[in-house]
């Protein structure tokens, strides 16, 4: 007992040696894994990221330009960021919320909805300059 009051003394004035989360968020520190973040404006819809994703945190359904992210199944491992041809996510330093559920997010592409676009107005404009 003699031997642990300088120890018991110092944890008398230090106080809590934990955080009151989530009302008390720690900053993050530097290389710090945060969580994973997608650009809708990069993003081709490849499918590469799902591909080597080994959590299977990730799906894409190019034919519906639908990208599903389970941020909940995510390890933050970034093999998805070095995947990804087109710089299209970025492991920002930034902690997800508690969450009592597991809420997925879903992006789309807005390179292919334009590239869509574009090809239906090419096809259209053949289209109506065959019919002439
Ligand atoms: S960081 Fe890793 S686990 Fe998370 S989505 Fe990317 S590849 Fe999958
Ligand atoms: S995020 Fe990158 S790797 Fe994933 S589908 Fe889009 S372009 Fe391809």
């Amino acid at each position: 007992m003699p031997l642990m009051l300088p120890t018991i003394l110092k944890n008398l004035f230090t106080g809590y040696a934990t955080r009151l989360y989530p009302i008390q968020v720690r900053e993050p520190f530097e290389n710090a894994r945060g969580q994973i973040s997608f650009n809708e404006d990069k993003c081709t819809m490849c499918g590469l990221c799902a591909l080597r994703c080994p959590s299977v945190a990730i799906t894409v359904e190019k034919k519906q330009n639908k990208l599903t992210f389970y941020p909940f199944r995510c390890i933050v491992c970034e093999v998805c960021v070095h995947a990804c041809p087109s710089d299209a996510i970025d492991l920002i330093f930034k902690w997800r919320p508690s969450s009592y559920d597991k809420p997925e997010e879903v992006y789309k592409s807005t390179r292919l909805e334009h590239l869509r676009e574009t090809t239906d107005a090419a096809k259209d404009a053949l289209a109506t300059k065959e019919d002439k």
